[in-house]
């Protein structure tokens, strides 16, 4: 039985999807003001592979995700820029979704946009007014807190710390209570807005989520998942909006919540400056580095990013790479491994064993991790002993495919190998000489190609070189 690590509870429990194998999920995505860095790299990593090993343990997964483009923060960047906050939210919306593709996180079903939702959002506006959980005032329309009797059941506080994430400043003297968040703000001249039975204006951040999730999912779902800055208020605020309006409790059966990645200890963020952006890392790293770096810590703990995580992790990737070449190569001298058929298909399950142990105790992936490497540690030394048959590499080959399928950095297509361009010159004299059958000569070629690192395969279509 899968087990996971509920906020609400502040407990792991046993997983149970409101019907059967289908499971909703939803994860809070991007404001999409800037590139995003490492830190938002990692909430999508963790999610992109819980996703992935549900999905392998027969879960039907929908997997939805939304895009902030309207927000204070896309506003004032787009001012300073110059551009309108559609052009900003659309340009940066396109680079996520960039980064995503380069980190291979392909697990989301939907990218909901907050403004394709205005309708629905307008209508949530609507209910929790006639409710009498909303009050208009001057600027806007808010969230009555104190009419919410569950309001901080979450977070277990009611108030703003330090850490949390805030979107906008919801300061108004005419609220009723500190804590009254926005639902419906009233746009200045030159906002972006949206017409609505109040007058112009545009949707406060939490009412984006529930208005998503009501859509695709109806008033309760399975799993929302989220950064840990979220829980207050955002989280909070979304179950204080859709229990409200729909009458009906929990808005989410598990609530997952991700660990900061820091730097120095600090939470890596745009607003404390202290940030690498995922363009900035993928220019002197390979994706699959950061996707390991990444599994390498569990979701909940923090990830101190530095340079000995950042060259440990490296060490392991080659530590991989190594042991697949091996694997790719092995050739069919193996002369123990009749003695010990079982051997290999012991480690095997062993492995998968292991593996599927750690990710079933609220997605263990460090431990899961670890059990790679001791079935890397345990078939090179196999390898060492002449006890791996070809047969049996590529059963091991088989199943570290089965768990990239979670992880996704184990396989990865290297970029084509720029072959150099005196390479290129001995093969083209080589094939004159063959065209003129001075063969000697064009055997010397052949040696000296293979001094370089090369095999010539003459083929129909000409010769071409393979790496030794
Ligand atoms: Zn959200």
């Amino acid at each position: 039985m899968l087990k996971i690590y509920n906020t609400l509870s502040r407990k792991k429990e046993s997983f149970r999807p409101r019907k059967d194998k289908k499971v909703n999920l939803f994860v809070c995505g991007p404001t999409v003001y800037d590139f995003s860095h490492l830190g938002h790299a990692r909430t999508y990593i963790v999610f992109d592979v819980i996703a992935k090993y549900l999905r392998e343990k027969g879960y039907d997964v929908f997997y939805l995700q939304n895009i902030t483009d309207i927000d204070d923060k896309i506003i004032n960047r787009a001012k300073e820029k110059n551009i309108s906050p559609q052009k900003l939210a659309s340009g940066f919306k396109r680079e996520y979704l960039k980064d995503m593709k380069a980190l291979k996180i392909d697990a989301v079903s939907e990218y909901a946009k907050a403004t394709k939702y205005v309708k629905e959002i307008i209508s949530q506006v609507e209910r929790l007014l006639k409710k009498r959980y909303a009050y208009q005032i001057k600027d806007g329309i808010y969230y009555d807190i104190s009419r919410f009797k569950r309001y901080g059941r979450l977070s277990k506080r009611t108030a703003l710390q330090a850490e949390d994430a805030v979107s906008r400043i919801d300061e108004d003297k005419e609220k009723r209570n500190k804590g009254d968040f926005c639902l419906w703000k009233f746009s200045k001249p030159e906002e972006p807005k949206w017409k609505s039975p109040w007058g112009e204006g545009r949707p406060g951040w939490h009412i984006e989520d529930t208005a998503i999730t009501e859509k695709h999912f109806g008033p309760r779902y399975d799993i929302h998942g989220g950064a840990k800055d979220l829980i207050f208020p955002h989280h909070e605020a979304e179950i204080a909006q859709m229990e409200a309006i729909s009458g009906k409790k929990p808005l989410v059966k598990y609530w997952i919540h991700s660990g900061f990645l820091t730097v120095k200890g600090q939470k890596m963020a745009k607003s404390l400056g202290n940030f690498i952006t995922i363009r900035d890392f993928l220019k002197e790293n390979p994706a699959r580095l950061l996707r390991l770096l990444i599994i390498k810590t569990h979701y909940r703990s923090p990830v101190d990013y530095n340079e000995k995580l950042l060259s440990q992790a490296k060490k392991e990737l080659e530590k991989i790479n190594e042991f697949l070449d091996k694997l790719k190569n092995q050739k069919g001298t193996a002369q123990l491994a009749a003695r010990n058929p079982k051997l290999i298909r012991n480690l095997i399950s062993k492995t998968k064993k292991e593996f599927d142990r750690a990710m079933r105790d609220d997605f263990n992936t460090p431990e899961a991790l670890a059990a790679i490497f001791n079935l890397v540690t345990e078939g090179n030394y196999l390898i060492a002993q002449n006890k791996v048959r070809p047969k049996d590499a590529r059963h091991l080959l088989k199943l570290l495919k089965e768990i990239d399928k979670v992880f996704n950095f184990i396989f990865w297509k290297m970029p084509k190998e720029k072959i150099p361009q005196a390479l290129l010159n001995l093969v083209k004299q080589r094939e004159e000489c063959r065209k003129k059958e001075l063969w000697q000569k064009a055997d010397e070629l052949r040696k000296k190609i293979k001094e370089l690192g090369y095999r010539v395969e003459d083929t129909k279509v000409g010769a071409k070189l393979k790496r030794i």
